[in-house]
């Protein structure tokens, strides 16, 4: 927003003098003392979270997880909805026909701040990997599968809105928690309504984890998208008449080979073949091969670029008599740091100071795509990722933790954080 000069200097003035006012500040002894309150409890919702076995294309599991976490903020007297995202769905090559229920909880207070807290409830895993795997403790990490991704988040914004209940704090106008069932699958169904939603809101803090290395917040996540090349030859004897055949590994294998050059460091773009398939009998020439590449971005104009130059670089074939089909998926929108963003960032930072923790914050993309971004498409209101507990191994199968350190400071931030926009102390909707 353009202020008149005047103005301008006196809004600066007032963030500088708030900022000083936090970051001399002393711990909020009775937040702090919540915090250490909440944080057994939140280790049992952990528990309960990682017990349900939720993939992303699990209906009965995720129905299960969704119907726990909306009892959850039922009991904390929030209006919850189930809604089922199907029928809204932006339909992409591996988008199952029915998707997981969004579960969108609504607190309304007595100020008129509207805060959106987002996470989601699906996993990567597949169904039986429990068993192997059950929640446990040991030392400073609480394993389970889908633990770090993302069920800590779940259960940080869950305790969050108990700590606030305990506080008796209502001077937020609406605090929207929003947990989703399809964000693996690049939430095809939730997409369009937390794009809504995140227009709909003042300030939408997501809460995907941090990592074990580095206690930081996201401003910027990565775009994803996909090619799709299905080759299509001719089928024939290998043995007497291979030369009757058109062989569609060979001209796939040519197509990835010269399109194998396509990142580009000084941009951030990455593009890796990650999956292929073909042949059927070993004495067959093939007759079709497919192939998958991941295409990550960091600016939504990238996309048109590489797009460009995948279009124009499939049409040098090495056998003209096989057909090349190519599809270009845009899986997920980059986030990018905006002036907003990067204002509600240093507030957390100074929240954080006052625990005497240093908690960074950068528009560096590490190459995850997540909901944020689909949360900021439509709106010049902050939109900050990696609210979430420190963690480590996501989608690993078998070391997935978080940080246990983590969770007193990490409520303590949202709970603070959520205080001080409503009051308007932190930034908001420019
Ligand atoms: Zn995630």
């Amino acid at each position: 927003m353009k202020l008149p000069r005047h103005l301008h200097a006196f809004v600066i003035g007032t963030v500088c003098a708030a900022w000083f006012g936090v970051a001399s500040a002393a711990p909020d002894e009775r937040i702090a003392a919540l915090a250490a309150k909440e944080k057994p409890a939140l280790l049992e919702t952990l528990k309960q979270l990682v017990s349900i076995e939720s993939g992303s294309r699990d209906l009965e599991g995720l129905d299960k997880i969704a119907n726990l976490i909306a009892d959850k903020f039922k009991a904390l007297g929030g209006q919850v909805e189930l809604i089922d995202p199907t029928a809204d769905a932006y339909r992409m090559e591996d988008t199952p026909e029915k998707i997981g229920k969004v579960v969108r909880a609504t607190f309304k207070g007595t100020g008129s701040k509207k805060i959106m807290l987002i996470a989601h409830m699906d996993t990567v895993y597949q169904i039986g990997m429990l068993a192997k795997q059950p929640f446990r403790i040991e030392g400073d990490k609480a394993y389970g599968l889908g633990i770090a991704d993302d069920k800590q988040g779940v259960a940080v914004i869950t305790h969050t809105v108990a700590l606030l209940k305990a506080l008796d704090f209502k001077e937020y106008g609406t605090l929207t928690v929003l947990i989703n069932g399809d964000e693996e699958i690049s939430s095809p169904g939730s997409r369009n309504l937390i794009t809504r939603l995140g227009g709909e809101h003042d300030v939408v803090m997501s809460y995907e984890g941090a990592s074990v290395r580095e206690d930081k917040l996201s401003l910027a996540t990565a775009g994803i998208a996909s090619v799709s090349l299905n080759v299509t030859g001719k089928a024939s004897h290998a043995g007497s008449a291979p030369e009757l055949g058109v062989n569609a590994l060979y001209e796939l294998s040519h197509q990835i080979l010269q399109m194998r050059d396509l990142s580009d460091p000084a941009t951030g773009l990455k593009m890796n073949w990650t999956i292929s398939k073909s042949g059927s009998n070993r004495n067959v020439i093939p007759a079709a091969a497919s192939a998958g590449a991941d295409v990550r971005v960091l600016k939504v104009s990238d996309y048109d670029r590489i797009e460009k130059q995948v279009q124009e670089r499939v049409k040098k074939q090495l056998i003209p008599e096989a057909k090349v089909e190519m599809k270009f998926e845009r899986r997920r929108p980059p986030l990018e740091a905006t002036d907003a963003s990067r204002a509600l960032a240093s507030h957390a930072q100074q929240v954080y100071k006052e625990l005497g923790r240093e908690l960074g914050a950068d528009d560096k993309v590490a190459g995850g795509g997540t909901d944020a971004a689909f949360a900021a498409l439509k709106t010049k209101a902050p939109v900050v990722e990696r609210f979430g507990l420190q963690g480590f191994g996501a989608h690993s199968a078998d070391a997935e933790y978080v940080l246990i350190d983590s969770i007193e400071p990490r409520l303590y931030l949202a709970a603070r954080m959520i205080m001080d926009i409503s009051r308007g102390k932190a930034a908001a909707a420019p």
